[in-house]
């Protein structure tokens, strides 16, 4: 049986100032039956882990480099990322891929690193509005499966799958149930073909425009273990609706 996550990815948002909403989730949640993770932007996640302590909430990174050290200013490795306290690392976000320019290759990269370093990869998928409109959708959400996640080492304990469809980020629009199992449905499929009977193990989620309002319907669809959620994992009220829904 999978357990079920509820990841909040805030994205490039948060100061000091909002610890508290971590901290009043943590408080919120002291015996959870899902997995809670915050994914803060990377000035936060030291601090936020020493705020949320010996609670239950993990707290992860947005991105990491591939390599374990080096000259590549501004970057970060998944060692440091640990050392800060991260457990989870958002790897291959549809914004990532696209103001970074980063690839399916660049984003397996990255995974290695990530599991090597032991931390959980939480891998994103999804297809554009025009891919969709073309008809696309399972085509491209398997080729980056394929291309984003490693050979090696993936198990239900080691990696997450979230998919998000680009054109449902932060837009209010939110896909149909049947999309939504459809997809999850497939990649259930690709990871079993591939990686054999561990991939029962590993969680999908679906992101985008996860709301209180929303969340019960999609928790209920074949093949979603949880969400990831931006907006609305900023406040603990709206992210602590999110998780009593699962
Ligand atoms: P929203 O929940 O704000 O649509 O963002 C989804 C997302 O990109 C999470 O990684």
């Amino acid at each position: 049986m999978r357990r079920k996550l509820a990841a909040g990815n805030w994205k490039m948002n948060g100061t000091g100032a909002s610890l508290s909403e971590a901290m009043a989730l943590a408080a919120a949640h002291p015996d959870p039956q899902v997995d809670i993770l915050l994914c803060p932007p990377a000035t936060l996640i030291d601090r936020m882990a020493d705020a949320v302590h010996g609670s239950r909430l993990a707290v992860g990174g947005q991105d990491c480099h591939a390599a374990a050290s080096g000259a590549h200013t501004g970057d970060i490795s998944a060692a440091m990322l640990a050392d800060a306290g991260a457990s989870y690392v958002i790897l291959g976000h549809s914004e990532r891929r696209t103001d970074h320019a980063e690839t399916d290759a660049a984003v397996r990269a990255k995974a290695e690193a990530v599991l090597a370093e032991g931390l959980v990869a939480v891998v994103c998928v999804g297809e554009t509005d025009a891919q969709r409109d073309a008809g696309q959708t399972l085509a491209v959400v398997g080729a980056q499966i394929k291309g984003s996640l490693p050979d090696a080492g993936v198990t239900g304990q080691s990696v997450v799958v979230a998919y998000e469809p680009v054109w449902a980020i932060g837009t209010g629009r939110v896909p149909t149930l049947d999309q939504i199992a459809e997809v999850h449905d497939f990649m259930r499929a690709e990871l079993v073909a591939r990686f054999g009977d561990a991939a029962h193990g590993i969680r999908l989620l679906y992101g985008g425009s996860v709301k209180p309002s929303n969340a019960a319907e999609i928790f209920a669809t074949s093949n979603v273990d949880g969400a990831l959620v931006g907006g609305a994992s900023l406040t603990a009220a709206d992210f602590s609706a999110i998780i009593a829904a699962l």
